[in-house]
C-alpha cells in the first residue's frame, strides 16, 4: 500500500477505530469542480455587514463576537450547529474548540475541507450564556439570518449537526436517533441529521455510526 493510502486510513483509524474498515465502500476522490465566486462571497459579506451588530435578542448584549460563519460561499455542503460556544464567541469563527478540529477531520476523511465546498454556521449567531440551549425567541429571530444564508450560498445538502440543530430546523421534538438516517427537507433543500462532533468527543462508540453518515453525505454529494 502506498504511503498516501496508509497515511489516510491510519486517520480513519484514528478518527473512528478499526470497526469502519469492515464497512468501508468505494472511496472516490471529490473533485472540487466549482471555484469560489466572488460575487457570492460579496453577497455574502454584505449580508454580514448588515446583520452582524445585531440586537434583536438577548445574546446581542453578551456576545463578544457574531458569528456569521465561514467557508466556501459557493459550496454544496452546508453545516449547521447549535450556537457558538466559547472559543467560538471569542473568536468569531464557528467551531474552532476542539468539536470544531474533530469536524474538520471528519471532513478531511470524506476529500472534503471547510474551505473548500463546505460552509459552517449556526442556527444561533451569537453565544447563548454558559452555552445553555436556545432560546425560543432566540431562534425565532435568528432563524430569517440562516434562511437568507442558505438563499444565498444555494447548498446540494443541509447538515444540521447535533439534536437541537435538528429538531430546531425540523420543527420536531425528536430524539436524534429518530431524526438520523432520513432524507429530510428544510426550506426545499435535503437535510440530513448526524451527531455533533462534542457529543463524539464525549462517547466515542457513536463514531462509527457518525462514519456512516458521513459516507452517506459524500454518496449524497456526488
Ligand atoms: N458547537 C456548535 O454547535 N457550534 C459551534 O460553532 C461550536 C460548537
Amino acid at each position: 500500500m502506498d504511503e498516501d493510502k496508509l497515511k489516510y486510513f491510519s486517520q480513519l483509524e484514528d478518527l473512528y477505530g478499526d470497526e469502519i474498515f469492515l464497512s468501508f465502500d468505494n472511496h472516490t476522490e471529490k473533485i472540487p469542480t466549482d471555484l469560489t465566486k466572488n460575487d457570492d462571497l460579496n453577497r455574502l459579506s454584505i449580508f454580514n455587514d448588515k446583520i452582524k451588530n445585531c440586537l434583536k435578542c438577548e445574546l446581542g448584549n453578551s456576545r463578544k463576537n457574531f458569528v456569521f460563519g465561514s467557508g466556501d460561499p459557493n459550496a454544496s455542503l452546508l453545516i449547521i450547529g447549535e450556537a457558538p460556544g466559547e472559543q467560538e464567541d471569542l473568536s468569531g469563527e464557528p467551531f474552532v474548540g476542539r468539536a470544531g478540529k474533530l469536524l474538520d477531520k471528519m471532513l478531511l476523511a470524506i476529500n472534503m475541507s471547510r474551505k473548500n465546498d463546505v460552509f459552517i454556521c449556526n442556527v444561533l449567531k451569537c453565544r447563548p450564556p454558559d452555552n445553555r440551549d436556545p432560546k425560543k425567541e432566540e431562534i425565532n429571530e435568528c432563524e430569517p439570518y440562516l434562511i437568507n444564508q442558505i438563499d444565498l450560498i444555494q447548498p446540494k445538502l443541509i447538515v444540521a449537526l447535533g439534536r437541537i440543530a435538528g429538531k430546531t430546523l425540523l420543527g420536531v421534538e425528536k430524539s436524534l436517533k429518530d431524526m438520523r438516517s432520513v432524507l429530510h427537507k428544510y426550506h426545499s433543500r435535503p437535510l440530513i441529521v448526524t451527531y455533533h462532533p462534542a457529543a463524539l468527543l464525549r462517547n466515542p462508540n457513536w463514531k462509527p455510526g457518525a462514519w456512516e453518515d458521513f459516507k452517506w453525505i459524500q454518496k449524497l454529494l456526488n
